[in-house]
């Protein structure tokens, strides 16, 4: 029987660092409660098994116990490590950025089960010989809607005139796309090309991850909808993205 005092949750383990002693505090995204800072009592010590079951990038099933000042983890069953994601320097750097998007962008304690959903289902995809590069294009935009920061792509931001094709560019600062005739002051409007406004839209529509097309996206156009969307997440995160640096190294090593 659950009590008041502990409960269970389901949660993808997002960081990890060194507490007081041989203490562990681990940052969980769970599906029940959404964010968590959870401290693990003595999982740095050799005999302890919450320190595997903590390592970054985990799906666990955990049992906490609530604490005055934090609560703990008493126990944690591995549900999926994600052994495909971790094997591998570039795959491990997207699984990280997967990590610290979804880290940077929650609250403490505020469920959002479909953001959950989102996490475990990109990094089950980033482990099958699906495109990687669409698949971190498909949750950076869902990132951005789920977080309640979904740029306009079909209506012009300022004047609400529907975009014609290749007449349209783009603001982070102003909510998204821009008719030509509209120019709001202190905002720095991008280019956007008609085929990177049609990917992203497609990234839009698509239910889930699993559902996107294959397709062979030519390089100059991922990297525009790559610079588009990084961009807007580090206008609403306030700060650049460091596992993406990561990332763009990793590429060429
Ligand atoms: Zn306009």
């Amino acid at each position: 029987m659950t009590s008041t005092r502990t409960y269970r949750a389901l949660g993808l383990t997002l960081r990890r660092a060194p507490a007081r002693e041989a203490d562990l505090l681990s940052v969980i995204y769970t599906r029940e409660h959404g964010k968590l800072e959870l401290l693990a009592r003595g999982a740095q010590r050799l005999t302890s098994k919450l320190m595997g079951h903590l390592e970054p990038l985990t799906l666990v099933r955990v049992s906490v116990a609530r604490g005055r000042s934090m609560d703990q983890v008493t126990e944690a069953e591995v549900v999926d490590a994600f052994p495909a994601v971790k094997n591998g320097y570039e795959n491990s750097a997207r699984g990280l950025y997967v990590a610290e998007l979804v880290d940077g962008f929650s609250a403490l304690s505020v469920a959002n089960a479909e953001l959950f959903s989102l996490a475990v289902e990109t990094l089950e995809a980033l482990g099958t010989a699906r495109s990687a590069d669409l698949t971190l294009r498909y949750f950076d935009l869902q990132l951005l809607r789920l977080s309640g920061f979904m740029p306009e792509l079909y209506n012009c931001v300022e004047c609400g005139v529907d975009l014609e094709p290749d007449r349209h560019r783009f603001a982070v600062g102003a909510g998204g796309a821009l008719c030509p005739d509209c120019g709001p002051p202190d905002v720095m409007v991008r280019p956007l090309s008609l085929p990177a406004l049609k990917l992203l839209r497609l990234l839009h529509r698509t239910e889930t991850v699993g559902a996107l097309p294959e397709l062979a996206v030519p390089p100059p156009l991922e990297r525009e909808v790559r610079e588009t969307l990084n961009v807007t997440l580090q206008y609403w995160l306030d700060r650049r993205v460091r596992s993406q640096e990561f990332l763009e190294i990793a590429k060429f090593a």
